[in-house]
């Protein structure tokens, strides 16, 4: 049996599952982003390797057949309950490869960028922020490109600029994939809040027709509050798709 909705996460690299209502813990802040392809986990015996769980606490999958759980993004470790036991195939067939296993938090993320996200075992610490690919096999996932079906999300978060005077600011996110791969031109893409524009931009898609566009608001505008939504809109060569951005400003510590 396989399992799709599985996404990249653009904003912490990790694979999480997006078939539930809300979309997990990242732990580069607020929730996951939905802007990927669809990703496809198997769960029949294979000859690769199993063990592979769904955390409910974050949506993240990460490894469970070491003694530690990793960290997870919603805090403490991964937790195993309800999960399906997933296979991951070793390099070589088709799919996207070049997924690997975090040793710091067990979960798998994208290592085909030239940044390595965000990985909770790091959240709030000084230093590499990064997941890291030390001791891990390259994995191979099956993804199905969701062309004509455009998608658009997103999270503002408030962050504590380093710094100083270490005024906190406002980061928006906002991805979508689904956008017509063969037309010239820049996608445009507007965050409104009510009738307000909050911000707005130009950003090019890549290959498959995914974007991410990502904005920082020093100070934190007034009226932002804690459990807005917004609305995005981006629009390319007709295809316009809206989609929500949910606001988180709780407040961060120095
Ligand atoms: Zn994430
Ligand atoms: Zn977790
Ligand atoms: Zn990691």
């Amino acid at each position: 049996m396989t399992q799709d909705r599985w996404r990249f996460c653009s904003k912490c690299f990790g694979l999480w599952f997006s078939g539930n209502p809300d979309n997990g813990v990242c732990p580069a802040g607020g929730a996951h982003l939905a802007g990927s392809g669809n990703y496809s986990l198997q769960t029949d015996p294979g000859p690769d390797q199993d063990n592979w769980r769904w955390c409910h606490k974050c949506e993240g999958l990460y490894y469970n057949g070491n003694v530690a759980r990793g960290v997870c993004a919603a805090g403490g470790a991964h937790d195993v309950a309800g999960s399906g036991n997933y296979v991951l195939q070793f390099a070589a067939g088709a799919g996207q490869d070049n997924w690997r296993w975090c040793q710091q938090c067990q979960g798998l993320y994208f290592n085909g960028n030239p940044t390595n996200g965000v990985c909770p075992a790091w959240r709030g610490a000084p230093g590499d922020t990064q997941h890291t690919s030390a001791g891990s096999e390259n994995y191979t996932l099956s993804l199905t490109i969701e062309q004509g079906q455009p998608r658009v999300s997103g999270n503002a978060s408030a962050v504590l600029n380093p710094q100083p005077p270490l005024k906190p600011n406002l980061q928006i996110t906002v991805g979508g994939s689904g956008f017509p791969i063969n037309i010239s031109g820049h996608l445009d893409v507007a965050i409104v809040e009510g009738g307000r524009r909050i911000a707005s931009g130009k950003v090019d898609t890549n290959a498959v027709g995914e974007f991410n566009f990502s904005k920082t608001l020093e100070p934190i505008p007034p009226g932002v509050n804690d459990g807005d939504v917004w609305t995005a809109t981006a629009a390319i060569g007709g295809v316009t798709a809206s989609g929500d951005v949910f606001v988180a400003t709780f407040p961060p510590s120095p």
